[in-house]
């Protein structure tokens, strides 16, 4: 069935640069080592690339330093056409561009294309908004003097990136960097460099100049962002991916006092109110869990359904749980690839079995994927329903990050948003109900960034994305995206 994937994609694969990518041109590591990036629905290499060291780190820093006082100085407009430009590139290279990424990251191909131009749309947003960095100019209340307010870039960026959108988790920081006029290291998750790597060769061509964008790929990520974070060159660090990671970032970022961004983990609760439009609630259920699928921080982890609507939403989420297409992302039909990794699976695997421990009742799914089914020695698990799970049990504290739906039961409006908040995390809520009131009310009362009314798809290039509470700081995309890159200069004026 798979075999020869290498063979089959070897002119897609070559084009990649695979080395470190510093200057707008790609080298070998200092050390001269490589890593193997694997195909997870294979399990087995698709290439190596690159294995960068605290030396090419400093070489990058270097560059961006050197490279940050002219990128400062170009003209909002200059900028924009650049982003413009890099962003006309993917949308033309679209097809290629998701099909490297399904190779690295394993995601059907349908989920590829929609990131490919989910994440192209962040470096079109932020071209529109590099010419309109605005400040502000007032008299002071005594009538004593003028207060000018302007905006300038904050400097040298490090941006850290997960593997589960390998484009969009890049451009979405990248974007607003440059329009603000900084340059940015960015360190990609070692399971996915290629897109990174692909797209640092798109800037180059869409006339970014040299060392404004880095890219370092590595096996070892505290190798290579330690030194950085501890240089303080580096004036931000902006990160995508766990809490625990997070967590680390902060603790270096507090000794030089630099600026943050974090995007971490997230435990998003989807909560069916009685009034629910069901057959919209199922639509946008299953969008919310499957999207990407289910590896992303926003998708539904816990889902809350009143009593009197359980067992029609069950039945309605495992038919279409059951309609989904199982095997490597690449081959035609499927709608759900393998996870990641290994151990990605594993986990997935292992919160099912402890659910089941803590009471769950298995609806659909539950046995982890066997090779042979899916073409592939690769890390598959099958779509997954399990209800009648215990609120509070192990399986709804952390992040699933793959194909299973859990299912509990709620029977007041205080009991629904009382378990919603439950948790240490406060990325995203989805809610359903026909009553705007509530709707309202209840968006009030959650303790999450982002809320989804009737909708189970809330990212939006337009708006402001990030966390509350162990979720996260900061906000990427919208109009707030730009001034996490952005610090604020007053000038006092006599009057
Ligand atoms: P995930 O569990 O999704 O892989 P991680 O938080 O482990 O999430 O990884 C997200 C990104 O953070 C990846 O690029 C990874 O290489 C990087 N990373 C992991 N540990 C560290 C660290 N100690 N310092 C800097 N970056 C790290």
């Amino acid at each position: 069935v798979h075999h020869d994937v290498v063979e089959r994609h070897r002119a897609l694969l070559d084009a990649v640069p695979t080395g470190i990518w510093i200057d707008n041109a790609s080298r070998t590591a200092a050390t001269a080592r490589t890593f193997v990036v694997d195909d997870p629905a294979t399990g087995r290499e698709l290439t190596q690339v690159a294995d960068a060291g605290p030396d090419d780190a400093m070489l990058a820093l270097k560059q961006s330093v050197a490279a940050a006082d002219d990128w400062a100085a170009t003209s909002p407009r200059e900028r924009s056409v650049i982003l413009r430009a890099a962003f006309d590139l993917i949308t033309e290279r679209a097809a290629d561009l998701a099909l490297l990424m399904t190779l690295e990251m394993g995601k059907a191909l349908p989920d590829s294309k929609s990131e490919i131009a989910y994440g192209a749309e962040f470096l079109r947003w932020f071209s529109e908004e590099a010419v309109r960095i605005n400040g502000r100019y007032t008299q002071s209340p005594g009538g004593t003097g003028r207060i000018l307010v302007t905006h300038q870039p904050v400097g040298p960026c490090l941006a850290i990136t997960p593997w589960n959108f390998p484009l969009a988790m890049g451009t979405r920081k990248i974007g607003p960097a440059l329009a603000a006029g900084n340059t940015i290291i960015v360190k990609p998750a070692a399971e996915t460099p290629l897109t990174m790597l692909a797209l640092a060769k798109i800037f180059a061509e869409a006339g970014l100049p040299p060392g404004v964008l880095a890219v370092l790929p590595t096996s070892d990520a505290s190798a290579v962002c330690t030194p950085l974070i501890e240089d303080t060159r580096i004036r931000k660090i902006t990160f995508t991916g766990s809490t625990g990671v997070g967590r680390i970032l902060l603790g270096q970022a507090a000794a030089n006092v630099q600026r943050t961004s974090m995007e971490l983990g997230g435990n998003a609760p989807f909560i069916v109110f009685d009034d629910a439009d069901l057959d919209a609630a199922l639509d946008g259920a299953f969008a919310a869990k499957m999207r990407n699928g289910g590896e992303a921080c926003t998708a539904a982890n816990r889902f809350l359904v009143h009593d009197s609507v359980a067992e029609e939403f069950t039945d309605g989420l495992i038919a279409r749980m059951q309609a989904l297409t199982v095997g490597p992302g690449y081959a035609d039909g499927t709608t759900l690839g393998p996870l990641i990794s290994e151990k990605q699976r594993n986990s997935v695997a292992q919160k099912v079995t402890d659910a089941v421990a803590d009471g769950a009742r298995v609806r659909l799914g539950g046995e982890q994927a066997r090779a042979e089914q899916h073409g592939g020695d690769g890390w598959f698990y099958p779509p997954t329903v399990l209800d009648e799970v215990p609120v509070g049990a192990e399986i709804t504290r952390g992040e699933i990050f793959g194909p299973v739906a859990v299912i509990s039961t709620f029977g007041t409006v205080d009991e629904a948003i009382a378990a919603a908040n439950d948790t240490e995390y406060g990325l995203a809520a989805y809610i359903y109900t026909r009553d705007l009131d509530r709707a309202l009310s209840v968006s009030d009362r959650l303790q999450t960034g982002l809320v989804g009314v009737n909708r189970g798809v809330i990212s939006d290039v337009a708006a402001p994305f990030g966390g509350e509470k162990q979720s996260g700081l900061g906000r990427e995309g919208g109009l707030e995206g730009i001034g996490e890159f952005l610090t604020t200069k007053y000038v006092a004026l006599t009057s």
